[in-house]
């Protein structure tokens, strides 16, 4: 009888090009998951977003200037990313979205 199971062997090296599915990996995850999956991440997937901020400046307003906050964001925009997800997320629970959009 075949095995239902198959050993996959994995690089320790970061592929080349990243999927999509994982490059913004560790938004939007609660403090456990977000540990979880760094275990999982090379250092540079790691420092990715500081990086980011450090060679690019902000996502939002590009400044360099200021602190990084997280996730690409200097403070002031992360705080205004935070609460525009927050709106999101209360849009979606009063039912303000069509359901037949894409998503
Ligand atoms: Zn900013």
């Amino acid at each position: 009888m075949k095995s239902r199971f198959e050993i996959v062997k994995t690089s320790a090296e970061a592929p080349s090009e990243p999927s999509d599915a994982l490059l913004l990996e560790p938004w939007f995850r609660n403090r456990q998951e977000t540990t979880a999956l760094k275990r999982l991440q090379t250092f540079a997937e790691r420092q990715k977003f500081a990086d980011f901020f450090e060679l690019n400046g902000c996502v939002r307003c590009a400044k360099k200037s200021g602190p990084h906050r997280g996730e690409g964001f200097c403070v002031s925009c992360h705080d205004w990313f935070r609460n525009q997800l927050q709106r999101a997320m209360r849009a979606r629970q009063n039912g303000e979205f069509d359901s037949d959009r894409r998503q």
